[in-house]
């Protein structure tokens, strides 16, 4: 089927209690193995890119691959452009068949920040696409961009009901999730997220997966997080794998440690879908629709 916004498949998640997995990235290899694990346990999946991959490639040649491998699978895939600052970038990715993108205005004060993504929701509205924005400061390294844990500061329910009054397909509130691994468990804010999740319908989305463990995921499921960040871990699984193989083989056919890379990327992607419940979930989605 065609490329679909997150909005509803998220909306469907979030009332039946699971979560969709939403994996990064980085070329076409990688994009395959995550929608041909998705098609293989029937799952709806969201498949995202870094504001750096779209730079590297181009977003012609990412909607390229993703429209091809959407189009010749029965599980509904979203093309998500995650943590984007910039609305030239937007526009591009929209151009190119983006069906979702995350407006991330989360550095900036908080008037600006909602005044930047109710903009974004009126250029993506009128093409049926889904926005995530993010309120509050998730810590780690994303593109470059550097928040301390000491500055990754926690979102306010308050001025999160601000944001989930707008018709986003999702909102990410910084519950003290990091990206990249973590060096010692982190502390989440469960009761902020349980505040948010009683005072709206909205689904959430859960940054930082890579490294959280199953409680963690469990919990924050149940307390409506929707949308699943998996990007650390596959980024290792994707060098890890190629590496491996030629170290083992020693040998020059390219094709074959990138189909050991494939088969490791799928076999992960399987394993974390599972996880937040989404397998299945596919054809109940296009019940629900
Ligand atoms: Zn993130």
């Amino acid at each position: 089927m065609p490329l679909i916004s997150m909005k509803p498949m998220l909306a469907a998640a979030r009332r039946a209690g699971y979560g969709v997995g939403a994996f990064n990235i980085v070329d076409y290899n990688s994009a395959r193995a995550v929608v041909r694990a998705a098609e293989e346990i029937r799952a709806p999946v969201i498949v995202q890119t870094s504001v750096k991959t779209v730079k590297f490639w181009g977003a012609p040649a990412i909607g390229g691959w993703l429209r091809e491998l959407a189009e010749k699978t029965r599980v509904p895939v979203a093309l998500h452009l995650d943590h984007c600052t910039r609305l030239d970038v937007i526009v591009q990715c929209l151009a190119a068949g983006w069906t979702s993108v995350m407006i991330d205005a989360s550095d900036k004060p908080f008037e600006e920040n909602l005044t930047l993504t109710k903009k974004v929701l009126e250029i993506t509205e009128p093409l049926g696409v889904g926005v995530e924005a993010e309120l509050g400061a998730i810590g780690g390294v994303e593109d470059d961009r550097k928040v301390s844990d000491a500055d990754a500061h926690l979102v306010d329910p308050e001025r999160a009901a601000a944001f989930c009054e707008l018709p986003l397909a999702v909102f990410a509130p910084a519950i003290g999730t990091a990206h990249g691994y973590y060096k010692s468990a982190p502390k989440i804010a469960f009761d902020r997220l349980e505040t948010l999740f009683r005072g709206t319908s909205m689904p959430f989305a859960l940054h930082g997966g890579t490294g959280l463990s199953d409680e963690v995921f469990q919990r924050c499921i149940q307390l409506g997080c929707a949308k699943i960040n998996i990007s650390t871990q596959l980024k290792h699984s994707f060098i890890d794998s190629f590496v491996e193989y030629h170290q083992a083989k020693k040998e020059y056919e390219p094709l074959k440690p990138l189909g050991a890379q494939f088969d490791r990327m799928k076999h992960e992607v399987i394993e974390k879908i599972r996880q937040f419940g989404g397998e299945g979930r596919g054809p109940d989605y296009e019940l629900e629709r």
